[in-house]
């Protein structure tokens, strides 16, 4: 494996650990992105890479992407994230859950987990009882905190209509149609939003069984997890896995506005770029997608109640509307102007 250094994501993340159980064989990667704003931030991750190139690459690029989110968002938190290493069979145990938290416990609090991509709230209370260090716990009442789904989610389904309101000058999502590709756990609670909101919504996950149970419940259509962003929708919503804009989704990609949950949309800085060139209106995924951490960060540092969580998930369309005017204003991609603000936060 090439040293994370020279990897092409390295951004002078402050440190990199790997983590190797002698006896099971488990692996696991906390990368500390920056600890500018407060101790390290961000979820973990539990997954079956290909290589341990990609999961390397995959922690240097979401850690990074959470020192952005959390400054954007106002937290005092640095970034960081977890990611474990999931064999073929992608079977986790509570032993695994629990040697990962001891390795959180190692770091003394330069690093806070929390629930992302394969991990459960269950997860985070068999982390708990090995380390302090975790958030996204069972809130106490009035308290926030818990599961970050629900609160990405809500964040962005404002931050879709901010889209829709900005792009195409609509007030009101009724009739508005929209393909959100993944229907877990921000992908279904968006979808739940909009459709009460009067939307129309094409769904796709790679869980066909998911993908019909949705369908079913809120009269969508459902097309196969290649096609979604090829529907001719008002917005496509990736709520999924990361690089989705890449050299082969670009040129297919047919609705004017992209919003969605999912981190790290574009491949690469340049897919940004043709955006602007297609004149498709891009939300900078770690502006829209803070409500969870909000919520988690909120919670753990049991600062405010829950009107704290709701006045800064509320504030989301505002900053991604500041973002979109800046970035028109310059013609450049909306995300490199998010870089840029949240590079000055971390002192960069
Ligand atoms: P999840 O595991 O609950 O749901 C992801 C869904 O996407 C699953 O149903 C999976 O089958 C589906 N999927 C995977 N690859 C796909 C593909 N190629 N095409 C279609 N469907 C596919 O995860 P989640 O918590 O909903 O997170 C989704 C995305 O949002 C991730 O990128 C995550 O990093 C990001 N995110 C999540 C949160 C949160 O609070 N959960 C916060 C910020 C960002």
């Amino acid at each position: 494996m090439t040293s994370p250094w020279e990897l092409p994501d390295f951004d002078g993340h402050e440190a990199i650990h790997q983590f190797c159980d002698a006896e099971s064989g488990l692996r696991a990667i906390i990368a500390i992105h920056s600890t500018h704003l407060g101790p390290a931030g961000g979820g973990v991750r539990f997954w079956h890479y290909a290589t341990s190139q990609d999961a390397m690459t995959d922690a240097l690029r979401l850690s990074r992407g959470m020192s952005y989110k959390n400054a954007m968002a106002g937290l005092a938190m640095g970034g960081g994230k977890g990611v474990i290493l999931a064999g073929a069979d992608r079977v986790k145990t509570n032993a695994t859950i629990s040697r990962f938290a001891a390795w959180v416990e190692s770091l003394n609090g330069q690093y806070i987990t929390a629930q992302d991509v394969g991990m459960s709230l269950d997860d985070m209370i068999c982390i708990n009882e090995t380390t302090k260090f975790v958030s996204g716990l069972p809130p106490k009442p009035g308290r926030a905190g818990g599961d970050p789904g629900p609160s990405t989610a809500y964040g962005v389904f404002l931050g879709v209509q901010a889209a829709v309101r900005y792009k195409l000058g609509r007030d009101d999502l009724a009739g508005v149609h929209v393909a959100i590709q993944g229907v877990g756990s921000v992908g279904g609670g968006l979808a739940r939003h909009l459709k009460q909101a009067g939307a129309t919504l094409t769904l796709a996950d790679l869980d066909a069984t998911r993908t019909q149970m949705m369908a079913d419940e809120l009269s969508a259509e459902c097309v196969a997890a290649n096609d979604i962003h090829k529907i001719a929708a008002d917005v496509f919503s990736p709520c999924a896995l990361g690089g989705i804009i890449n050299d082969q989704t670009l040129g297919e990609i047919a609705a004017p506005i992209v919003a969605g949950g999912a981190n790290n949309q574009l491949a690469r800085h340049d897919h940004g770029d043709r955006l602007v060139e297609r004149e498709i209106l891009f939300a900078p995924d770690y502006v829209i997608n803070a409500g969870g951490i909000i919520n988690v960060a909120t919670g753990y540092f049991n600062d405010e109640g829950v009107e704290g969580v709701e006045k800064r998930i509320n504030n989301i369309p505002a900053l991604l509307s500041e973002i979109w005017a800046e970035a028109d204003e310059k013609r450049v991609c909306p995300a490199k102007i998010a870089d840029e603000k949240a590079r000055r936060l971390i002192g960069r």
